[in-house]
Formats: C-alpha cells, sequence, structure tokens
C-alpha cells in the first residue's frame, strides 16, 4: 500500500487565495492604502496613495496576515450561509456586541508590527473611514463581522510599518549627515 502523500503547504497559493477572496469580498489593496492614508496623513502630508499601497502589500505578504484573512472571511461565509451551530451562528451573523472574537483574531495581525499598531487599530475602528463604513452596512444581508476588523487591521499594521521605516530613514539621514 502507498503511504499518503505528506502534506506540503504551497505558500504561493496562500498568498494568491488571500488576494482572490478579499476581491470576491470587495476589498482591494487600494480600499485598504486609503485607510492608511487617512491615519497617516497627518503626520506626513505628502504622503501619497501608491507609498500606502506599498506598505499594504508588505503586510499581506505575511503568513499570520494571510491566515487571519482567510479564517475571518470563510466564518462571515459560513455565517451568511447559516452554516455555523447555534448559538455561535445568531452570534456572528449580526455581529453580537460582545464576542468580540472577531477583534482578537484581527489582533494577531496588528500582534506581528508592535504598539503603534494597536492604537491606530482602536483608532480606526471608532471612525471606519472608507471601506470600513461600506464592511459594516448591514442592509444587505452580507456578513461583514470578521472582515471589517481584519481590514482595520491590516490597515494600522501597514501604517505601523511605515512609522517605523520612516523613522529609520529619518535615522539614517541624521547618520548620514551628521
Ligand atoms: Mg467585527
Amino acid at each position: 500500500m502507498r503511504e499518503p502523500k505528506p502534506y506540503v503547504l504551497n505558500s504561493r497559493e496562500v498568498e494568491r487565495a488571500t488576494l482572490e477572496w478579499l476581491g470576491k469580498r470587495g476589498v482591494t489593496t487600494k480600499d485598504i492604502a486609503e485607510l492608511v492614508h487617512y491615519l497617516q496623513s497627518p503626520y506626513y502630508p505628502d504622503l501619497t496613495l501608491e507609498e500606502c499601497e506599498h506598505h499594504v502589500v508588505a503586510v499581506l505578504s505575511k503568513r499570520e496576515v494571510q491566515n487571519a484573512v482567510l479564517t475571518g472571511i470563510q466564518l462571515d461565509m459560513l455565517a451568511e450561509e447559516g452554516k455555523l451551530l447555534p448559538p455561535l451562528q445568531d452570534m456572528v451573523k449580526h455581529d453580537e456586541a460582545l464576542y468580540g472574537i472577531d477583534e482578537v483574531l484581527a489582533l494577531s495581525i496588528v500582534n506581528v508590527y508592535g504598539s503603534i499598531g494597536f492604537t491606530n487599530f482602536g483608532y480606526i475602528d471608532k471612525q471606519k473611514p472608507g471601506i470600513l463604513k461600506k464592511l459594516n452596512d448591514k442592509s444587505n444581508g452580507v456578513s461583514h463581522t470578521f472582515l471589517d476588523d481584519i481590514v482595520g487591521a491590516i490597515a494600522s499594521s501597514a501604517a505601523s510599518r511605515m512609522a517605523h521605516r520612516k523613522q529609520g530613514e529619518k535615522e539614517n539621514d541624521a547618520g548620514a549627515n551628521g
């Protein structure tokens, strides 16, 4: 008898599926870049959307992030199809206020990028600009209980990544000139 093939992860496939499912759920890297711009333009007035998108793409290339995106989208879709166990089904479907696991999953993304990410995550969740407002619109039967927090977390992480890089650049410049 032949041994079953050992499980080997295809990282490229995970990355491809992440971008594909974000798109199918109505979220583009540009939408997330706009959130990063919203967070960071007060500090960097010349900040372009292209630069923001560059950091979003970098965050999305991390496996921890891809795992959270795929898990969250899957749970949202199962909730839409009524396939979760009760009472979880109703809690996720109705984005129940005290459920909170959607935020915890999203924090697994923010965790990768340090404490500035946490501050931004809380802030953007309260403000709900751009795509976050759309994802929170519950009038169309679509459920984004997990995805709204995940998108906020990706934006917060990209903002944090940018802040760290820019600080590094500043210090390098100071080093070169000093
Ligand atoms: Mg949520």
